[in-house]
């Protein structure tokens, strides 16, 4: 293995006092994770795990901090926050500290065989052609290789404080996602980033109506209103409340988009996110693409803007104006 990616990301960059972070390398994407160290009474608080690549250095890391780390905390399920959970808790020594909720659909993800025929179909039932769905499963395949999550965590819920930071419910871009608050700053996992937009998809056996937890999400951040969010990609957010309104006005404008794919003939999940997001995508994106149009079309159904039509094989939607009848 070369050198050069433990020596660009084992160094924590200090933000302010107390908080420190961590970057590691993902290779799609991205391309980065952030993970945080919190300053805490007995040693560090790590927020955050990087995939389960055997390359993290975690001896490096621990190394260079002038105290242990005492706790793990996970803020939602997805491979580039908990899959490096197993190596970390494992070089650490620390209790791994994970959502109720969350911990439920990891173990149901990334413990179970049965995930990847569950998932394609589900694909299938959305439209997604059969070699399509192959495809997207695969690319699948490549994320669970990377979720090594940690067994038995210690479950939190919403309301309960770790080393002083009070855990608040952000559901949308994950359903069990948690964050941390404490005086005027947000530790936001990926509930808020800049400049990318959280990814906010429908998945099976997910809450039913994603982007409306997610818009809900955003207002409670605007409500706790902290000074600065640190998130799991990209920059510090300093406005977080201004930040939350770009992104939920954002998604107001891909609801019109996805309205407007719409008429009187059913259309699919699968086909609409041709219009959304274009033909060319790999199958990796093609998978958030599907998700990403599914969410906004689950939530154009609660507010009566689109209709579900549903048989034992398929799911496809057709348009609904505002408050009116479906079109013939
Ligand atoms: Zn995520």
């Amino acid at each position: 293995m070369s050198n050069s990616i433990e020596h660009t990301f084992a160094d924590p960059v200090e933000l302010e006092p107390g908080i420190r972070r961590l970057t590691l390398p993902l290779p799609t994407g991205p391309r980065h994770v952030h993970c945080y160290l919190l300053a805490v009474e007995d040693g560090w608080l790590l927020v955050d795990t990087g995939l389960g690549l055997m390359e993290t250095p975690w001896a490096e890391i621990l190394d260079r901090l002038d105290g242990p780390v005492t706790r793990i905390f996970i803020t939602h399920m997805h491979p580039d926050h908990v899959g490096g959970a197993e190596a970390a808790a494992e070089a650490t020594g620390a209790p791994v500290f994970q959502g109720r909720l969350d911990y439920a659909q990891c173990e149901r993800v990334w413990g179970s065989d049965r995930w990847p025929e569950r998932i394609a179909e589900w694909f299938l039932r959305n439209g997604v052609p059969p070699e399509v769905a192959d495809e997207l499963i695969a690319s699948g395949h490549v994320f669970a290789d990377f979720a090594r999550f940690a067994w038995n965590p210690t479950l939190v819920d919403p309301g309960d404080s770790v080393d002083g930071w009070r855990v608040h419910a952000t559901p949308g871009h994950a359903d069990g996602h948690l964050v941390l608050h404490r005086g005027d700053v947000l530790i936001a996992g990926d509930t808020l980033l800049t400049p990318i937009t959280p990814a906010v998809g429908l998945y099976p056996e997910s809450r039913p109506d994603p982007l409306g937890d997610y818009l809900a999400s955003l207002r409670l951040v605007s409500e706790l209103a902290p000074r600065v969010s640190y998130g799991g990609h990209g920059a510090a957010v300093e406005d977080p409340a201004g930040r939350s309104a770009a992104i939920a006005a954002h998604h107001d404008e891909r609801l019109d988009r996805t309205q407007a794919a719409l008429g009187p003939k059913p259309r699919s999940g699968y086909e609409v996110s041709h219009e959304l997001f274009g033909s060319a995508l790999a199958p990796i994106q093609r998978r958030f693409a599907v998700a990403e149009t599914l969410s906004h079309l689950e939530r154009l159904v609660v507010l009566g803007r689109a209709e579900r039509r549903e048989d034992d094989r398929t799911v496809s939607y057709t348009g609904r104006s505002a408050g009116g009848r479906a079109p013939l």
